[in-house]
């Protein structure tokens, strides 16, 4: 994987471009992929934005949303613009298998393929240029540098500004992670004077839910929480049923895995939700805990130091118990 710096003068050409990122995309993946977007427009390229999946209601706000292709419900669409493709950028995501379906076709195609991300243990091999830097807040935080990189900061506009701002946000829990640097504060201010509207962003992104999902949270936290005090440890386990009888829909359980970290000591949360076709896991910690490690090890996944996924194929109970073993075997590092 070559440097990203390599790539600027190679853009003073116009190119097609498509832009993609992991399935089921977050604020970061969004935001991060139109941000680039918008920019390399400005610039005269091409652009197509791809998400692998459908993405949740709260990120259809977002400037250039309207136009992102999504893979599963418009194949042929997405289709017709990776064979177009001269180049794709993959952003916010360390391995192909995170685009689900199109990660066949991402191996497969001759495209010159780029990496932008800020996950552990990149997939390096599979990228012809890339950064890839752990120590990031965020991908959007990494795009926002490539701009300013190469020379197009003067095109961060506020509907830009926007886009990174909510993939920031969303990454850092609005500035308490430890990866919230000055660095990205000092990003904040020039967003600011490029025309952000922060409060609006934090409205579209936090305050956009239906009363179900609400109510869905109430109910989760009042009968699908376990704590374990002596493993200083939480896990949340929701059943089908569950997501049934609250309409959940994607985007809806977001942000849940967080809640049990606001208990006094608990230092590792778990969150499994038994999605259709797998057990979707999502770990979150505190201080020392690895649940990189800890999700790589126990359930197929990774992530960050602080923040992982993973995935189980055994029923939700025997999921559970999965979970439980390991939070057994992982004692000392729990204390
Ligand atoms: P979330 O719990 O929000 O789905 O994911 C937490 C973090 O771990 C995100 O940065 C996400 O990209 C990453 N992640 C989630 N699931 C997986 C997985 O199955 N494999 C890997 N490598 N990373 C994951
Ligand atoms: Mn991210």
């Amino acid at each position: 994987m070559k440097p990203i710096q390599e790539i600027y003068t190679l853009l003073d050409k116009p190119r097609t471009i498509v832009i993609t990122m992991h399935q089921k995309p977050d604020p970061d993946a969004m935001g991060s992929s139109l941000a680039l977007a918008g920019v390399l427009k400005k610039l005269g390229h091409k652009i197509f934005v791809i998400s692998p999946t459908n993405w949740p209601e709260f990120l259809k706000w977002m400037p250039g949303a309207r136009q992102v292709i999504d893979y599963e419900a418009s194949t042929e669409k997405a289709m017709l613009a990776l064979n177009e493709a001269e180049w794709i950028f993959c952003l916010d995501f360390n391995a192909l298998h995170r685009t689900k379906h199109m990660a066949a076709v991402l191996a497969a195609s001759k495209a010159v393929k780029i990496l932008i991300d800020h996950h552990q243990q990149p997939e390096i091999t599979a990228f012809a240029y890339g950064a890839s830097d752990t120590s990031k807040s965020s991908t959007s935080e990494m795009i926002y540098d490539l701009i300013v990189a190469a020379g197009w900061g003067n095109l961060i506009d506020a509907d830009i500004a926007a886009c990174l701002y909510a993939g920031i946000i969303g990454d850092t829990g609005s500035f308490r992670f430890p990866a919230t640097s000055a660095a990205v504060h000092k990003m904040v201010a020039v967003l600011k004077d490029a025309g952000l509207n922060h409060t609006k962003v934090h409205e579209n992104l936090y305050d956009n839910f239906l009363e179900d999902r609400l109510r869905f949270i109430g109910h989760v936290l009042l009968h699908r929480m376990e704590v374990f005090y002596e493993y200083n440890t939480a896990l949340i386990a929701i059943t089908k049923h569950d997501l049934l009888k609250y309409n959940i829909r994607t985007g809806d359980t977001e942000g849940l895995v967080n809640y049990p970290l606001t208990i006094q000591g608990i230092k590792l949360a778990a969150l499994v939700i038994d999605r259709d076709e797998e057990r979707k896991w999502s770990f979150r910690s505190k201080g020392s805990f690895d649940v990189n490690t800890f999700a790589r090890k126990y359930f197929n996944g990774g992530g960050h130091f602080n923040a992982s996924g993973g995935r189980s194929s055994v029923s939700l109970p025997e999921a559970v118990a999965q979970f439980k073993a390991a939070m057994k075997e992982n004692e000392t590092q729990l204390q």
